[in-house]
């Protein structure tokens, strides 16, 4: 049966606490690790109305994206709301896990939700994480020596790429040396130039085997000093990062992009706002789930023609559109973006705990209740 350790190795792999915030609380928020768990309900905010539902749907473990305890609080005291909520879920016998800006950036997190929702094409992120680019290693070996050196520093991890391995390239020519006093060469002699038919082997590998691979190859090459470069290569975007950008299936006026958002997305008081030109053609949409309102300006660096995100700010958003082809703003609801990552997390926890019921919760924990007075307005 899984336990409530297993419920966290699964999310920590998907979403590694690494990537968190180094202001951020993410993981177990209260349980032990071998409590066993048959449901978990998802939610974004753990409440006391998501805390009554676990218990009602006897959920034994609530994993969220907000952490319950990111700041701080001295005791567990029934008349502090969170304390409430601790002792509620304490007494259901439920666990509390939260995944939160580790969840943000990755392929199948929370941006990366968003924009799925929205239909966007072609997304990728709208500022990309940088992963480390492999090393190429440049080697010259007499050339019947070639074949045995690829295999010894294939066996040491280089020349795996993707779903292939021993990858190298190899081109022939002539290598000449001259032997010094006190050498030992392999070929030639002390005193005299030499001339080899030598291959140049190139082969990448990951930075982590550089060690081993540099080891294989001064043990294994025939020569007293081989002839060798190691080339690191410049760090690549990769698919994970801050926010998503995409194409929308076809141009819309920003209007009716407005309009379908606030379709797609779990309905919310606010709704859908919408700042700057509302007649702006939008063909690209760049997003941020949950607060944007610093990220204004690589929405606008990115091109895209509308910004999609919540909790914008008066100054911010005023100043971002006053921008001459600033994109045009989307605001929705805080809960709302960060809810539609609910739905992509449910099939990936159970595809890796077959025997735990997932269930999401729909509640909505959006504080807003009531927006009298909204409505479209022109300048
Ligand atoms: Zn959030």
């Amino acid at each position: 049966m899984s336990t409530v350790g297993d419920v966290m190795q699964a999310m920590d792999r998907r979403y590694p606490p690494r990537m968190a915030e180094p202001w951020d609380r993410v993981g177990l928020v209260l349980g032990e690790r071998t409590a066993p768990v048959r449901r978990i309900l998802l939610t974004v905010d753990i409440t006391d109305e998501v805390i009554q539902q676990a218990a009602q749907v006897s959920a034994d473990m609530v994993v969220a994206h907000h952490p319950l305890l990111l700041r701080g609080i001295h005791g567990v005291d029934s008349s502090h709301p969170k304390g409430r909520v601790l002792l509620a879920a304490i007494a259901a016998g439920v666990s509390l896990f939260a995944a939160h800006t580790n969840a943000d950036n990755p392929v199948d997190g929370v941006s990366d939700a968003l924009a799925r929702t929205l239909d966007l094409d072609d997304i990728r992120p709208l500022e990309a994480d940088l992963e480390p680019g492999l090393d190429t290693l440049v080697v010259f070996v007499p050339s019947k020596d070639l074949n045995p050196l690829v295999d010894v520093l294939c066996r040491a991890g280089a020349g795996a790429v993707g779903n292939y391995d021993r990858c190298h390239f190899h081109s022939p020519g002539t290598g000449r040396f001259r032997p010094l006093a006190g050498a030992e060469p392999h070929i030639g002699d002390v005193g005299q130039q030499s001339e080899v038919a030598e291959s140049r082997i190139e082969m990448v590998l990951p930075r982590s085997a550089r060690g081993a691979v540099l080891a294989a190859l001064l043990e294994a090459h025939p020569y007293e000093t081989p002839a060798f470069s190691l080339l690191p290569q410049a760090d690549q975007p990769s698919d994970s990062g801050l926010g998503r950008i995409g194409s929308l299936p076809h141009p819309m006026r920003a209007t009716e992009l407005a309009t379908q958002v606030a379709g797609r997305l779990p309905a919310t008081a606010g709704g859908v706002r919408l700042a700057g030109d509302p007649d702006r053609m939008v063909s690209t949409l760049a997003l941020l789930a949950g607060a944007g309102d610093s990220h204004l300006d690589a929405a606008r660096r990115s091109g895209a023609d509308a910004y999609l995100t919540s909790d914008l700010r008066h100054h911010p958003a005023q100043e971002a559109i006053a921008h001459e082809g600033s994109p045009v703003l989307l605001d929705v609801a805080h809960w709302a973006a960060e809810w539609t990552w609910l739905p992509v997390l449910a099939p990936l926890l159970s595809a890796d705990l077959t025997d735990v019921d997932i269930i999401i919760s729909e509640i909505c924990t959006d504080p807003w209740v009531l927006a009298p007075g909204t409505g479209f307005r022109r300048h």
